[in-house]
C-alpha cells in the first residue's frame, strides 16, 4: 500500500480576452474547475496503476469537492483532514494566445500537523511505501517516522528546494527529480548525484526518457522514452512517479517499474489534461508503442 503525503489543490481556469493589466477588471469568457496539486495527481496515478493509495493531506471548509474527486478516482481519503484554512488553489488565467499567469495559494496544504501525519502512519505496515513531494509541510517528520516503521520512502523533489531535499536526504530510499532539478541539486551540494547517500536516484529527461543512479552500481543506467506524438506534457512527471511507485509497491524490480513508468508517461503526453486523463494500467500494459 502507498501512503502519499501530498498537496490537494483546486485549479480554477479563467479564460480571458487578454491577461489582466494592473488596475483592470476583466470578465472571463469561460471558467473551469479541476483537481490539481502534485500530491493529488500522484495519488490518482498510483490508483490508476492499480495500487491501493491513501492520501495524507488537508483541505479547507470548501474542500469536499476535491476529496470527492479523489474518492471517485479510487484514492483512500480517511487521512485527509478538514481544516479551517482554505483549500490550496491555483487561479490560472489563460488568454486567447494560450499565454497564462498563475496565482498559487498553498492554504491547507501548509497546516499539516505531526499528529495528522503520525496518526495516518500508525496504520501503515513495513511492506508499505511513503511517497512525498514538496507542496505540503511535514516531510522530514513523515520520512523519519516512516523509516522507523520500516516503510520505503520516495521523495519527488518538486517544486525544487535544495534545502528541502537536504532535510530528508538521510531518510529516503528513492529520490525522483527532473533534469533541471538535478542540476540545481548538483549546484547546491557541489556533489555529483552518485556521491549522495541515497539508494536510488531517478532523473527524468523528458522526451529522452530517464536515468537511474543506483548506489550499488558503478555507472548510471539510461532508459529511453517510448516514442509518441506528444501534444501536452502537463502531468507527465506526476504520472511517471505515480506509476513508478505503484510498480515498486507491487514488488517489481526497479528496472521493470521504470519501464512501466516510461510507458505510462509516454501515453500521458499524447493526451491533453491532468488527473482526468492519466492512463489505466490495462492501457499502459497493452499499448503497442
Ligand atoms: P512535468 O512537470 O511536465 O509533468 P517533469 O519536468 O517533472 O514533467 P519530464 O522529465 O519532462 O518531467 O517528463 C517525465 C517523463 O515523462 C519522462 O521521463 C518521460 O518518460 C515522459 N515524457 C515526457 N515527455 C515525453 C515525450 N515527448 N515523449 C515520451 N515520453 C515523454
Amino acid at each position: 500500500m502507498i501512503w502519499n503525503l501530498g498537496s490537494i489543490n483546486v485549479d480554477n481556469f479563467y479564460y480571458l480576452p487578454h491577461l489582466v493589466a494592473p488596475g483592470e477588471t476583466l470578465a472571463a469568457t469561460d471558467y473551469k474547475q479541476g483537481l490539481g496539486g502534485k500530491g493529488a495527481n500522484m495519488s490518482v496515478a498510483c490508483a490508476r496503476a492499480g495500487a491501493r493509495v491513501s492520501h495524507i493531506g488537508a483541505v479547507g471548509p470548501e474542500g469536499k469537492w476535491a476529496v470527492d474527486r479523489l474518492l471517485e478516482y479510487g484514492v483512500d481519503t480517511p487521512h485527509i483532514t478538514l481544516t479551517e484554512t482554505p483549500t490550496g488553489h491555483a487561479n490560472i488565467c489563460i488568454d486567447r494566445a494560450g499565454e497564462n499567469s498563475i496565482v498559487l495559494f498553498s492554504g491547507a496544504n501548509g497546516v499539516l500537523t505531526e499528529q495528522m501525519i503520525g496518526g495516518a502512519l500508525t496504520q501503515a505496515s513495513a511492506k508499505d511505501v511513503l511517497l512525498m513531494q514538496n507542496e505540503t509541510n511535514g516531510q522530514p517528520y513523515a520520512a523519519r517516522t516512516a523509516r522507523t516503521l520500516g516503510l520505503q520512502v520516495v521523495y519527488a523533489a518538486a517544486p525544487f528546494s535544495a534545502e528541502a531535499v537536504l532535510e530528508v536526504i538521510d531518510h529516503i530510499d528513492l529520490l525522483v527529480l527532473n533534469e533541471v532539478e538535478a542540476a540545481q541539486l548538483r549546484d547546491a551540494t557541489g556533489k555529483e548525484l552518485s556521491d549522495l547517500v541515497i539508494e536510488n536516484i531517478v532523473v527524468t529527461l523528458g522526451s529522452m526518457g530517464c536515468e537511474l543512479i543506483a548506489r550499488n552500481s558503478a555507472a548510471a543506467t539510461r532508459l529511453p522514452a517510448y516514442k509518441v506524438n506528444a501534444v501536452d506534457t502537463t502531468g507527465a512527471g506526476d504520472t511517471f512517479t505515480g506509476y513508478l511507485v505503484a510498480g515498486l509497491d507491487r514488488g517489481m524490480a526497479m528496472l521493470d517499474a521504470l519501464d512501466l513508468a516510461l510507458r505510462a508517461a509516454a501515453l500521458m503526453v499524447t493526451r491533453r489534461g491532468t488527473a482526468d486523463v492519466v492512463p489505466e494500467l490495462r492501457e499502459v500494459r497493452n499499448h503497442n508503442f
